[in-house]
This record gives C-alpha cells, structure tokens and sequence, in this order.
C-alpha cells in the first residue's frame, strides 16, 4: 500500500519548534484554542492567553506551568465589547512587557443563532461579527508593531468550511468566515513587501468541541477528531516551517 504524502501525516515538528517565541492564543481558555496554547508551550513558546472566562484561562495556565514551567501572561477580555479603547489598552500593556510578538492565534469564535437570514435577530447578527471579525481586525491592528519586531512572525486567523461555501441557516458565523479569510488575504498582501509577517488562515473542520456540539446537537462526537490531532498544521503554520508561506487558505483535512 501507497505512504500517504501529506505533511499532515509527515510533519513531525522540532519541540523546540517555538523556543525563545511569544505568541497569542484568542479563546485560549477551551476547545482547540486551550488544545493549541499547551501545544505551543510544549514546543518551547511563552504563550499569552486572551478569553473570556478567567478561571478556564487559569486552568490552561496551570497545565501550562505543570508540563512546561513556564509562566504564560492571562488576559481575560470579552471579545464581544472589545473596542478601539481596549485595543490601545492591549497594545501598551503587552508593548510594557515584551519587546516583540511571534505570532497570534485568532481562534475566538462564537456560532450565533442557526437560522434563516430573514429571521436573523440584527444584535445577533452585530455580535457575532464583533466576536468573530471586528475584534481579530482590532488585535491584529494593535499588535502588527509588536510582530514586525519579530525575526518572522506569523498572524493565523481561524476559518470554517462555510467561510468558503455558504450554507444555509449558518449566517453571520458564515459570513464572518468569509470575512475572516477576505482579511487574511488583504492583510497577507499589505505585509507581502517590507514585512516579516505571513499570514494565513486555518479551517480546522469538524472538531470535537462544545462549538460543534452546539451547532450539531444530535452527532456522536466520538465520531469526529480531536483537537489535539489537528495541532500538526497549527504548529506548522506558527512556527518557522511555514515562513514564506502567506496569504494561503489552510484546510486541515487537505494538507
Ligand atoms: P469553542 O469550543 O466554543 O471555544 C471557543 C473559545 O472562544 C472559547 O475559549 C471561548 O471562551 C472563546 N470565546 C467565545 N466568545 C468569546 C468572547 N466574547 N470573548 C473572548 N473569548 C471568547 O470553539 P472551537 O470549536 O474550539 O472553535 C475554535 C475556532 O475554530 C473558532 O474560530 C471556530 O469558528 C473554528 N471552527 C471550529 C470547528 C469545530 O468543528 N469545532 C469547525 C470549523 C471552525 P469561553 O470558553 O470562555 O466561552
């Protein structure tokens, strides 16, 4: 029988993949951001964790400084009131502690109401937006300084199958996927020439997650993969592997 090729079942990163770099996780707190701040601390990286619930972000810093010793920076922050304010808030206060970023993980989501644009409640529709896309826009914006002190940064932004084909009943979570990867292609761009700064955006697919549980109340989800066993292509892509990859839409399922 043939080898598969694809990196996915190759690619084994260095576990000093990350050492000596810092790097952000949004929605760190649970589901495959908690998965991805303790692979990234287990490859060397001091991580900066950014949710919305304290004492998740606790536990995560706690396994963190259990299997790594190290110390990760807890930011808890509501994404759905985060604002040009708490933007410059952001960035002075990591400005005061770091002297450059490697890297930011946007994986703080929320899936919003399942139904029919013509039945879509507009507060809804206006949060998951701020959730999903104004607040990655807002981080990203803040902290590009921080990452261009960096000897190559990478800024991964959280996509979905529906950001690329749409379906119905997934409205705002959809459009802000197709959104989300529209940024990364623009900003992937601006800071094509005179950056070190890549950008692409991730789709991890059907994960086991309370996410998928919400938006798929009747699935088994023992029937869907784990977060741990997408964290090949999130390690790749934050790490240094994946320099001069930018602009590109990553899809765990095909890589
Ligand atoms: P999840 O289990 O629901 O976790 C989402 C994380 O985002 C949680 O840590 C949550 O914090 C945080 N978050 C949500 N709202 C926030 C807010 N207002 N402020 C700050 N943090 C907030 O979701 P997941 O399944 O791991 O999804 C992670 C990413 O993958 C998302 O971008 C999602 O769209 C994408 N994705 C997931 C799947 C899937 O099947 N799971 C498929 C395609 C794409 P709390 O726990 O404190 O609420």
């Amino acid at each position: 029988m043939l080898k598969s090729r694809r990196p996915s079942k190759t690619y084994k990163p260095d576990l000093k993949l990350l050492a000596n770099r810092t790097i952000l996780v949004t929605g760190a707190g649970d589901g495959i951001g908690r998965v991805a701040a303790i692979a990234y601390a287990k490859h060397g990286a001091s991580l900066i964790l950014l949710g919305r619930t304290r004492q998740k972000l606790d536990s995560v810093h706690d396994e963190i400084a259990e299997r790594t010793g190290q110390e990760s920076l807890i930011i808890p922050v509501d994404l759905a009131h985060f604002d040009a304010n708490s933007a410059i808030e952001l960035k002075r206060g990591l400005q005061n502690e770091y002297s450059r970023l490697d890297g930011i993980l946007h994986n703080a989501s929320i899936l919003g109401p399942k139904t029919k644009i013509e039945d879509y409640p507009y507060a809804e529709w206006m949060q998951v937006f701020q959730v999903n896309l104004h607040s990655a826009y807002l981080i990203t914006q803040a902290l590009v300084p921080l990452l261009r002190n960096a000897l190559d940064a990478s800024i991964v932004f959280t996509s979905s199958g529906v950001g690329h084909r749409g379906r119905a009943y997934w409205g705002a979570y959809s459009l802000s996927k197709f959104a989300t990867e529209g940024l990364t292609q623009v900003l992937a761009d601006e800071l094509s020439e005179g950056s070190n700064i890549r950008v692409n955006s991730l789709n991890p697919g059907a994960t086991r997650t309370s996410m998928r549980a919400e938006a798929f109340p009747s699935e088994d989800p023992n029937t869907l993969p784990t977060a741990e066993e997408h964290m090949p292509l999130y390690l790749y892509l934050m790490g240094p592997d994946s320099k001069g990859k930018t602009g590109k839409a990553y899809n765990v399922h095909d890589w």
